[in-house]
């Protein structure tokens, strides 16, 4: 019998003993995404995960109370229908123009797994979202990274090439930095042999979505996401939106896995969600006036940020390490993001959270830097 200390050591142990069995080299050899920490004691301000401080449309309640519990002994609609037509409302779209998952990072496994089959790699920026390697590496797709700029600029010329798919999010994280609709459009015009996706996790906050384009352009496929600008993370909610031939992929790939991936309940909240345009428009525009003057505070403050086209702000200071500044505010019980990774291990990820966590950010920082 080993005695373990740990679970560190307890894994350590186990792998050891594992070694000797035969299925063993068979397992699966992956490094998974991590996601920011989620705090056990309630009074942290967690500005770490790009989740919205407010709370979702009040017709979500009322809809998860109108809720009938009975209902559940059925399975829910295969295709989610209620929450596409919803969706497709909201946009102006055909409903077969439009696929729902289970949070984006369902829907874009999906399309990973639907779009990128080619021996070609795929681009995507070498500073973004740190689930597409994750992805590449489960699902065996060759990939490639393109640098972006000192500036953290993407430049769609470095994606005019051959390639197996493009990725980008648009506004990208973690540096908050947006592309103009007419650079996502040359973008998608120049690699019309292969499918582009446009992540529009944060694209709420910006203002630029290239929805519009997919009448247009054939390869495009467009993921969105709840968990951000409609307040329900914790409901696993998204979409992807594209044309309907290549919707048909995306609901064969879901047929081959789950053909239930999204719950009764997220369905009708969902849509209960995008039904209410007035609210979701003023909860965007609340945190976008946040993050303007949370910047101008930071920028006082002597941090150095990218103008924020997204929920989240990307910041430096000249006087302090961000694993300093990170642990600080960690001991204060405000929660950032710090990415232990080459380019951007001087950078922090604050989300942009209510008025009053960010008076606390800033009250904090304000001490840290003695001003
Ligand atoms: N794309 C980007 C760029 C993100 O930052 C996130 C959030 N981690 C997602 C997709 C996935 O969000 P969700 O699964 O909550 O929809």
């Amino acid at each position: 019998m080993i005695k373990v200390s740990s679970c560190g050591e307890a894994r350590f142990w186990k792998e050891v003993l594992f070694m000797e069995k035969l299925f063993a080299k068979n397992l699966i050899d992956i490094e998974p995404y991590v996601a920011g920490e989620q705090p056990k004691n309630d009074k942290i301000i967690k500005l770490n995960a790009n989740e919205n401080p407010y709370p979702p449309s009040p017709k979500v309640q009322e809809a998860i109370s109108a809720f009938d519990a009975e209902t559940l002994k059925k399975y829910p609609p295969m295709d989610a229908a209620p929450l596409r037509k919803a969706i497709a409302e909201f946009y102006g779209i055909g409903q077969d123009c439009v696929f729902a998952g289970n949070g984006s990072d369902d829907v874009l496994a999906a399309a990973f797994r639907a779009f990128y089959n080619s021996d070609k790699p795929i681009l995507y920026p070498d500073i973004t979202y740190s689930f597409y390697p994750v992805w590449c590496e489960l699902l065996k797709i060759p990939y490639e990274t393109i640098p972006v700029d000192e500036g953290f600029n993407i430049h769609v010329e470095d994606y005019f090439r051959e390639n197996g798919g493009v990725v980008i999010p648009n506004p990208n994280a973690p540096t908050t930095i947006g592309l103009p609709l007419k650079d996502i459009e040359e973008l998608i015009s120049h690699n019309r042999s292969s499918v582009v996706i446009i992540d529009e996790a944060y694209a709420d906050f910006s203002g630029v979505s290239c929805v519009p384009l997919i009448k247009k352009y054939d390869n495009l496929v467009i993921t969105q996401t709840f968990s951000k600008s409609r307040s329900l993370a914790g409901m696993r909610v998204a979409c992807a939106i594209a044309d309907p031939y290549l919707i048909s992929y995306l609901d064969a790939v879901k047929d081959s896995y789950n053909s239930y991936p999204m719950d009764a309940v997220a369905i009708r909240a969902g849509a209960a969600a995008v039904e209410d345009r007035e609210y979701f428009e003023a909860a965007c525009k609340r945190i976008i006036a946040t993050r303007e003057r949370t910047a101008e505070r930071l920028r006082e403050l002597g941090f150095i940020l990218p103008d924020s086209s997204a929920n989240f702000l990307f910041v430096t200071h000249p006087e302090h390490t961000a694993k300093e500044i990170f642990s600080f505010l960690r001991d204060k019980g405000i929660f950032v993001r710090f990415f232990n990774k080459p380019r951007i291990d001087d950078h922090l990820r604050i989300t942009i959270g209510s008025e009053e966590d960010m008076d606390a950010l800033i009250s904090a920082l304000t001490e840290l830097l003695g001003k």
